[in-house]
């Protein structure tokens, strides 16, 4: 086997540390300035730093071999902190003042009291051990799911590194001779650098990914699905119940002469509205029904598995519990809220779910127009076969044609 050439390695790993810190720093920066990019980045640099203290020079003094596993271990501790950062634990100066202590105190012990290299060597490399394995098996088991992909493959990667310290550690035992040497302590480090801040990199982009579509599926006044998120979920879902023959109610329901509350009591007094009706209609409906904000003071509401008997009598309770009890107001002023409701039930079906969707909304709309010229707060059923909607709106047309085709 060709020899491992040192000064190469270091160069490397100088290299590689610096470019991974600043995609590291640039990934943190565009996740939102997250304070956990710079304990990593700085943490790598400790690691890589530490590591170089150690092994540049023919003999290196006790106070730089001192130093070296000081600044080593404390580069761990930052990145151990990081991850606690990261998972929002707080107290992340714990384990870099831990292990930086530790590291410290281990290091001068075996310099000065009872000079060992060996013991030095195997004492921070039980630290090193102990924070990566701890990593690694905490990070696979995150249950936080947006970036679950990329903290799984950042666990693997810290695991992989305890296993090969833990072969380095079981050498005397085993007697295999690969990790021994400087050489191989900084290939080791390279690789591990590498992997590690690669994984860092890839957590923050896929939380910060995973934040982002939230954002943009969300109601932010409601805090339910917005209507692409809605559509988006209620596709999925339809697709479900095409494959497993179940019947869909889709319900649309809007809220009675909402105009006339912003008008009267102001527009925040018209929002604590919104949320509350959004909250009754959340506590009436089973967790397992789709709720979303059409827009404005329209929701929609979809229902699988349910007959139409079933989803009438849902949309009946829903309709008497916003109704039911009023509004209170801070000023002690009662509110009557009310909510018109239409809605569409059909059989399993095996169009294309989207076109389902788009005819149970189209429907179930014109059943809620009915509603309204019905005098409000009542429930109405739509039927495939209705005649067009008396608006003429081309696009409703359009799609009641398809749905009686
Ligand atoms: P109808 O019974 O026929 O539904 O009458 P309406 O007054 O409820 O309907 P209209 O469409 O005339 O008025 C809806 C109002 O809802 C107008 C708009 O300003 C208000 N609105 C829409 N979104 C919001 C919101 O996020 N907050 C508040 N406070 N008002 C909103
Ligand atoms: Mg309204
Ligand atoms: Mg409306």
């Amino acid at each position: 086997m060709a020899t491992l050439h040192l000064p190469t390695l270091l160069i490397a790993l100088a290299v590689v540390t610096a470019v991974a810190m600043t995609l590291v720093l640039l990934a943190a920066h565009w996740a939102g300035a997250r304070r956990e990019g710079w304990m990593w980045a700085l943490g790598s640099l400790g690691l890589s730093g530490g590591l170089a203290l150690l092994t540049v020079g023919e003999h290196p003094s006790n106070t730089q071999v001192v130093l070296g596993y000081g600044v080593l271990s404390a580069g761990l501790g930052l990145t151990v902190g990081g991850f606690r950062t990261y998972a929002g634990l707080g107290r992340a100066w714990l384990p870099v003042l831990l292990l930086g202590v530790l590291g410290l105190a281990g290091a001068a012990l075996f310099a000065y009291a009872e000079p060992s290299a060996m013991a030095r060597q195997r004492w921070t490399a039980l630290l090193t051990l102990g924070g990566c394995g701890w990593t690694g098996l905490w990070l696979w088991g995150l249950p936080e799911a947006p970036a679950r992909t990329a903290q799984r493959l950042t666990a693997a990667g810290y695991l992989l590194t305890t296993l090969m310290i833990g072969l380095w550690l079981a050498d005397p035992l085993l007697r295999v001779a690969v990790w021994s040497g400087p050489p191989m302590a900084a290939l080791l480090m390279l690789m591990s650098q590498l992997v590690t801040l690669g994984g860092q990199m890839l957590m923050l982009t896929q939380r910060h990914a995973g934040e982002l579509t939230l954002a943009a599926t969300t109601d932010a006044l409601t805090g339910i699905h917005n209507r692409a998120g809605f559509e988006e979920l209620a596709t999925r879902k339809i697709a479900r119940a095409g494959q497993t023959q179940q019947p869909l109610a889709l319900l649309v329901f809007d809220i009675d002469h909402f105009k006339r509350i912003n008008d009267t009591h102001g527009h925040p007094v018209g929002d604590r509205v919104l949320r509350r009706v959004v909250s009754r209609a959340l506590n009436t409906l089973r967790p397992d029904d789709l709720l979303g904000r059409w827009g404005g003071e329209e929701f929609v509401a979809l229902l699988v598995g349910v007959s139409s008997e079933q989803a009438v009598q849902a949309a009946e309770r829903l309709r008497v519990a916003v109704v039911e009890r009023g509004f209170k107001l801070s000023n002690g002023t009662r509110l009557s809220v009310s909510v018109s409701i239409g809605l569409m039930a059909t059989p399993a079906q095996a169009d294309d779910p989207r076109t389902q969707l788009r005819k149970l909304v189209a429907v179930a709309d014109m059943a809620l127009y009915e509603a309204k010229r019905g005098g409000r707060n009542q429930v109405q059923v739509g039927h495939a076969e209705t005649r067009p909607p008396p608006l003429g709106d081309a696009q409703v047309s359009a799609w009641v044609a398809g749905a009686t085709g």
